[in-house]
């Protein structure tokens, strides 16, 4: 499995290959302000103490304070978190939100916790991290396998142990403790609307065949978001695999289906696939929306689809991308396509330091002018360099952040 740090890294060398930037710069973009790493200890139910490991490493925060999600999952370690951080720099420079990149994390497979276990662990980061969080210092939000209530806790458990009494700390809050209008879905909506502003300047036709790996909160959202928009999607994966139906799927029912039957497989009219075919299958549009490393140099060359919407963060290796762009392939990168979650995070915290509180109407309104102006800036960029969105997304980021900081 490559590191998704160094993977990363390449990803820079390849922008900035196209359009350099100074020296010191790029030995300060490379390297992580601050990485923390927790011993986090869990008093189990069934009597026994456990240690996890807990991190949050804070990329740069020339643009604002640290922004970016709590990770929780078996294989999260300080390289992948590292590399989230990073991305998620970026990702506030391309949406052009207030916010640097920060990343958390905790090694662990939360589906075999209890409820009361995992809000102990969970109250345990926020101790452990308590010191170098808060609404103008770093502010994390969900990522994989965490939840609204989650931050619940956690923003809890930091107001105990800071004596600030502020719903600001962490984002992707509950409605009812201070989360945003939209937060649930805002990562699969933005990117539709980035997907639609873009999909034209490379002749995608609307209603398009739609295959998405992932059916969590990004790949869920992001199948009922493309079905009430007139696409056809045909299948969808979860950790399990995939199934495909090719008159399409009705994402609601199969949603029931899953809560009902623990799988995606026998969901009716549909046959199954595994993950590694799921990505293979012909269509116009495949949006991974699951985890990183997905489409590497063995499996590039056999992508079918038309066009890629990057939905997880880092599912595509370097390698990759070399080989879809002499395919001609084009690849909305991560850093822009899934910037809709840490917009309407970043929305949430502006509520919450004003004591306001928005409709989902105004809320929608503001992520979708926001991205149809930053996807169309990037896709100047392209043409303009002449190379891919990923490098474009790159230089206009770092433009933005080298501005920042004063080169
Ligand atoms: P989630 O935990 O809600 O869902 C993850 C989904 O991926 C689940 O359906 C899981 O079964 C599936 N999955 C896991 N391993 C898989 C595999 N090998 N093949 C196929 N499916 C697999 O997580 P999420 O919040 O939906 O995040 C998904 C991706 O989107 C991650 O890369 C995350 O970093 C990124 N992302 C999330 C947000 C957000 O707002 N939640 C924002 C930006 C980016």
């Amino acid at each position: 499995m490559s590191n998704p740090f160094e993977n990363a890294m390449m990803q820079l060398k390849r922008a900035t290959a196209v359009q350099p930037f100074p020296e010191a710069f790029m030995k300060q973009i490379s390297t992580p302000n601050r990485e923390v790493r927790i011993s986090i200890p869990v008093m189990m139910d069934n009597g026994t103490l456990e240690v996890f490991e807990g991190y949050r490493v804070e990329h740069n925060n020339a643009r604002g304070p640290y922004k970016g999600g709590i990770r929780y999952h078996h294989n999260t370690d300080i390289n992948e978190v590292k590399a989230l951080a990073f991305w998620m720099a970026l990702k506030c420079a391309v949406a052009n939100i207030p916010m640097g990149g920060g990343k958390g994390g905790i090694t662990v497979d939360p589906k075999i916790l209890s409820k009361n276990e995992l809000e102990k662990l969970s109250r345990g980061w926020a101790r452990g991290m308590a010191d170098i969080l808060g609404p103008k210092k770093d502010v994390p939000a969900p990522d994989v396998n965490t939840t609204p209530e989650i931050m619940a806790w956690m923003n809890d458990e930091f107001m105990t142990i800071s004596g600030e009494k502020t719903l600001a700390t962490f984002t992707g809050k509950p409605l009812d403790k201070g989360g945003s209008e939209g937060r649930g879905a805002a990562t699969g909506l933005g990117g539709f609307y980035v997907f639609d502003v873009l999909r034209e300047k490379f002749n995608v036709a609307p209603g398009a065949s739609v295959v998405i790996q992932g059916f969590g909160n990004v790949g869920g959202n992001a199948g009922e978001i493309f079905v009430a928009n007139g696409y056809k999607v045909i299948a969808m994966s979860d950790s399990k695999g995939g199934i495909v139906k090719d008159d399409g799927l009705d994402i609601k029912a199969l949603e029931e289906w899953k809560k009902t039957n623990g799988t995606l497989a026998g969901f009716p009219g549909s046959r199954i696939v595994t993950n590694a075919e799921l990505l293979e299958l012909p269509c116009d549009v495949l949006i991974p929306a699951a985890l990183e490393n997905q489409i590497t140099a063995d499996n590039a060359d056999k992508i079918k689809a038309k066009f890629i919407l990057e939905l997880a963060n880092g599912p595509i290796t370097p390698e990759a991308d070399e080989i879809l762009y002499k395919k001609n392939i084009p690849v909305v990168p991560d850093i822009l396509a899934n910037s809709g979650g840490v917009t309407v995070s970043t929305f949430e915290w502006e509520q919450n330091l004003k004591g306001e509180h928005w409709s989902e109407m105004d809320v929608n309104a503001k992520l979708k002018e926001l991205l149809n102006r930053e996807a169309l800036a990037i896709y100047e960029k392209s043409v303009a360099v002449k190379t891919d969105l990923r490098r474009a997304a790159f230089i206009v980021a770092l433009e933005r952040i080298a501005s920042a900081m004063g080169y």
